[in-house]
């Protein structure tokens, strides 16, 4: 059976003196002999070295960055520096042509800026090749630590008329007539994943969430794909733990799976930290980093805790806070969790018990009747990735929790059944995951790290 084999397969085999047969993009080609071939399997350019003497002139002429190529010859240890092997060329077709004055990636540095204005071709670069493969791998990380632990994968809808998540701006569909109400895209699979839970146990999606976040921030994104376990019988406690196994396990993943491009990427964000002064640096290199928060127990504190931390801290008393913080109840803003994160604890954070006001209805109740059981994961210069919470049991405190936040009980049917029939002590959180993707690859922008970001006034490609 014929199968096309990639640059990675290739070197992992590493057939020296047989023939093989590659495919690809050119990067480079210099001195009209070597080109730099990527098909994208792998960070690493597999050197195939051409003999110009040989090749039709029409052929040699079209060989620029960019063009698709197929070459045929023989695997050898490489004469030059730079590589263990290279590909000794015994004929070479073109498939696509690149016109080099129009092609947009040049081999040469271009800005993140540039690039997300060529998003269909930036995949092309080193930088966004090496970042997509860690997303994949992240994605099966995912996938893998909830079937390991015993989660059953579920597929919440993405159309939705329960109006009462409250977890964000939502984007309404035009056609009512067609439902028969008004729908619009899922801010949140949670209150669906709650009932499968309540039958499957344990289960979580993992699916696109829409919001019509207006803020055009570097952490927002208008379409966002969110991991949202739902458990049967877990406390807030267990949710906790939950949420930290499962960052460390996917981190994890790639700190041995991704070894090369992450080693890319940190490079690449120390070359970009050399034009930064010296306050703006990353304190820690991309690796250490991630080691360190797979091998640190994350830090745990209330909301009071951390409401009491930031009331006497510098910033605040010498009013550098843009939001002062004086007033226990407050929701907080992200100077806030960042003072907490990166400059008190230097380490994550996992802030419970948050005042109810601040939270979203289905949230429990604690005794003292002014917290309910959340809880957020915060991160080094990510702020909020994990948002979850002990959800309310008992009917009547969720009903009065429905009436006091002046939401329809009517469109909720369906939700307080959970509560009527077998209701029990259930958790979850959503994380989202472009904001694991950005902590994992050291990027600054969400936008750079999905493949086709939406966010206000850009929807192209
Ligand atoms: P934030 O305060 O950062 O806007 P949130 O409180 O609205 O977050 P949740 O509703 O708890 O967030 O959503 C769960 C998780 O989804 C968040 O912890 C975050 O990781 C992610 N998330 C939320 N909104 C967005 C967005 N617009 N783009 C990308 N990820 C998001
Ligand atoms: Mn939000």
């Amino acid at each position: 059976m014929y199968k096309p084999e990639t640059i990675k397969e290739l070197l992992e085999r590493s057939p020296l003196n047989q023939s093989i047969t590659l495919m690809g993009w050119v990067r480079t080609f210099r001195s009209n002999r070597f080109i730099a071939l990527n098909d994208g399997s792998t960070l690493t350019n597999l050197q195939c070295v051409v003999d110009f003497e040989q090749l039709d002139e029409s052929v040699l002429n079209a060989i620029h960055t960019g063009t698709a190529i197929k070459v045929e010859g023989k695997l050898v240890e490489s004469q030059g520096r730079g590589q263990t092997v290279e590909v000794q060329v015994s004929s070479l077709a073109i498939l696509g042509g690149s016109d080099p004055e129009k092609y947009p990636i040049q081999p040469k540095k271009h800005s993140l800026e540039f690039l997300r204005e060529k998003a269909h071709l930036r995949i092309r670069t080193n930088t966004f090749a090496a970042i997509m493969r860690v997303r994949s791998a992240l994605a099966f990380a995912v996938h893998r630590y909830f079937n390991e632990s015993g989660f059953f994968y579920m597929n919440t809808p993405i159309i939705t008329g329960s109006d009462a998540e409250g977890a964000g701006e939502m984007f309404k569909l035009e056609n009512e007539d067609f439902f028969g109400k008004a729908t619009h895209l899922t801010v949140s699979g949670q209150l669906e994943a709650e009932t499968y839970a309540m039958g499957l146990g344990k289960v979580y999606t993992f699916g696109p969430t829409f919001r019509a976040e207006n803020s055009n921030t570097s952490r927002h994104l208008a379409e966002f794909w969110m991991i949202e376990p739902e458990m049967a019988f877990y406390d807030l406690e267990d949710t906790m733990q939950l949420a930290e196994d499962f960052i460390k396990y996917t981190l994890g993943y790639v700190l041995e799976h991704c070894k090369e491009d992450l080693a890319f990427l940190e490079q690449r964000l120390e070359d970009e930290d050399k034009n930064k002064p010296q306050a703006e640096r990353s304190p820690m290199r991309l690796i250490e980093k991630l080691n360190f928060v797979v091998d640190k127990p994350f830090i745990r504190l209330s909301y009071t805790e951390a409401f009491e931390i930031l009331k006497h801290s510098k910033p605040n008393q010498k009013k550098k806070f843009k939001y002062p913080i004086s007033e226990w109840g407050a929701d907080l803003q992200s100077e806030h969790e960042r003072y907490l994160v990166e400059k008190h604890f230097d380490a994550p954070v996992v802030l419970f018990d948050y005042p109810a006001k601040i939270k979203a209805f289905y949230m429990r109740l604690n005794e003292d009747q002014k917290t309910v059981r959340a809880m957020d994961v915060l991160f080094p210069g990510i702020g909020e990735i994990v948002g979850g919470s002990q959800r309310e049991e008992r009917l009547e405190v969720l009903e009065q929790k429905i009436k006091t936040m002046d939401i329809d009980p009517e469109e909720l049917w369906w939700y307080l059944d959970l509560r009527r029939f077998g209701s029990a002590v259930h958790s979850g959180f959503g994380l989202g995951f472009e904001r694991l993707v950005m902590f994992a690859t050291g990027m600054g922008n969400i936008r750079d790290v999905i493949p086709y970001p939406r966010t206000p006034q850009n929807a192209e490609f």
